[in-house]
């Protein structure tokens, strides 16, 4: 069978699918480093010889600039790619672990074993990263894989569909495509392992078809994701980076910056820092910056349109705009906008933006930033521009988020030995380098008897001396 690159798969070929993965995901239980790295080769060179594809594809899905698609698509994968190949023999090596004093005389290991059959489901946003990206772990961790991208990129879709099938046997990795019916489809069959990236309330769903099967699941979502600017901030380093991370992708980020708190006193200063970058950047009158080729576009009009509205009736309740505020449905376009003044009761205050609109909130106690944050859903990163250590360390203690960035943003995503996911409603598990290695594997207890086990001592019948010697033993126990 070869890999369906149909818009809309079918049940009854992915039924098919997923019965041939079966045999091979059983024999890849016993791939080696070698053919996994080999495999990682493959797919890295496949990559790179789509590098003007994929170019041209997000031009047409997302209006990407192709440096972009460079920078936050393909550089991560092939890090990623890299990494994994440099690393996995010890990753996959097992664990000696020691006896505890109930166990001694016994030996044990921890071996990772692949966990088999892998579903990995992808948003719009980054459609090479969130989908390729776990790819590499589950193939480190050698698994057999469905891919089902969103159905919002159908140019990206068809060049990842082309590689797919170039580099792999649909028995090992195939890919899917299609909407919600598809997805849901996916769902009921009885996967060893999801990964999931998307919305938390898609992530609800997810969840609630993988607990039918009892399937383990890694969830990357989404989330309102604060930044605070304190007095002691460089201000211009902080505006070039915010400006950055909100921007990049058009605002259609996971970890973007969300909304902004800065201190009352700084609070000029930095939004004019701000004013400067956006106008270096993309142009300082409107037709500029809705000429920029540096500026991508958002995914479909109605999502223009949900943010656009979001900025409308943020400001119909009294938010000021700073920069910004145009935008058009149709062209897919919504400009870099700064509001400030943004009533708590506004819908913008209340979901995740996902789009180039950046509210910003001025503080006067640290204490009141942390009571606002600790009040709302964990958020998948917390950013933090400060020169003052202790702000630093109360800031990180005293708050949850999947990360915690000080003096950079977005740039956690990029680093392959930290964990990258969240926290509850911001998501469960990781992705990423080791991490994303284990996402993908069964942590195997392997536990080996010996010849000098003192438990055969307390097997029945329990005598009276059974009794002591098991008193004498809890007693042992307690004081060592
Ligand atoms: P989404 O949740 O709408 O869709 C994600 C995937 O789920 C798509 O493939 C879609 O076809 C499928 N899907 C949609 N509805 C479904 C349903 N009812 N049942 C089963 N499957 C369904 O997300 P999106 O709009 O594509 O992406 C945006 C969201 O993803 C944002 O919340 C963003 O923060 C989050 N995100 C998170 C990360 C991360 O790594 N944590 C990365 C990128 C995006």
């Amino acid at each position: 069978m070869c890999n369906p690159l149909d818009r809309e798969t079918s049940p009854a070929v992915i039924d098919a699918l997923f019965a041939d993965q079966a045999a091979r995901a059983l024999a890849l239980r016993r791939s080696t480093v070698a053919e996994r790295r080999a495999k990682l080769g493959r797919l890295l060179d496949a990559l790179m010889a789509r590098r003007e594809a994929f170019a041209a594809a997000f031009a047409k899905d997302l209006g990407k600039p192709a440096v972009e698609v460079d920078l936050t698509e393909l550089l991560p994968v092939v890090d990623e790619i890299r990494h994994a190949q440099r690393h996995l023999k010890r990753w996959m090596r097992p664990h000696r672990a020691a006896p505890t004093l109930m166990t001694l005389g016994t030996s044990a290991r921890i071996v990772y074993q692949p966990r088999g059959r892998c579903l990995i489901i992808g948003p719009w946003n980054y459609p090479v990263s969130t989908l390729v990206g776990p790819l590499v772990s589950a193939l480190a961790a050698g698994n057999a894989v469905i891919l089902k991208p969103s159905e919002f990129t159908p140019n990206v879709n068809a060049v990842i569909g082309q590689l797919v099938a170039e580099v792999f046997e649909p028995a090992e990795v195939a890919m899917v495509e299609g909407a919600v019916e598809t997805s849901t489809h996916l769902l009921s069959l009885p996967f060893d392992h999801v990964f999931f990236t998307g919305s938390p309330a898609v992530g609800q769903v997810v969840m609630a078809a993988a607990a039918k099967h009892l399937t383990s699941v890694t969830l990357e979502l989404g989330g309102k994701s604060p930044v605070v600017v304190d007095q002691s901030a460089d201000l211009r380093h902080a505006a070039e980076h915010v400006m950055w991370g909100k921007f990049v992708n058009a605002g259609q980020t996971c970890v973007a910056p969300d909304h902004l708190y800065v201190h009352r006193s700084v609070m000029e200063a930095f939004v004019a820092q701000c004013r400067t970058v956006l106008a270096e950047r993309f142009g300082s009158d409107d037709a500029a910056v809705a000429a920029s080729p540096s500026l991508g576009r958002m995914i479909h009009a109605r999502h223009a349109q949900r943010v656009g509205a979001l900025v409308d009736e943020a400001v119909a309740q009294g938010a000021r705009v700073l920069a910004g505020g145009a935008h058009d449905a149709e062209k897919r376009y919504v400009a870099p906008t700064l509001l400030a003044e943004v009533p708590d009761a506004a819908r913008i205050a209340q979901e995740e933006i996902f789009g180039p609109v950046l509210p910003i909130a001025a503080f006067d106690a640290l204490d009141e930033v942390i009571a606002r944050i600790n009040a709302a859903p964990k958020p998948l990163a917390l950013y933090l521009w400060s020169r003052d250590g202790a702000a630093a360390e109360k800031q990180r203690t005293e708050t949850s988020s999947g990360s915690f960035c000080v003096n950079l943003c977005v740039m956690q995503f990029a680093h392959g030995n930290l964990p990258f996911g969240g926290v509850n409603h911001s998501g469960i598990g990781n992705a990423h380098g080791v991490f994303g290695f284990k996402a993908f594997s069964h942590e195997r207890a392997v536990l080996k008897g010996g010849p000098l086990s003192a438990l055969k001592l307390l097997f029945p019948p329990y005598t009276e001396g059974k009794a002591k010697l098991s008193r004498m033993l809890l007693t042992m126990l307690r004081r060592l």
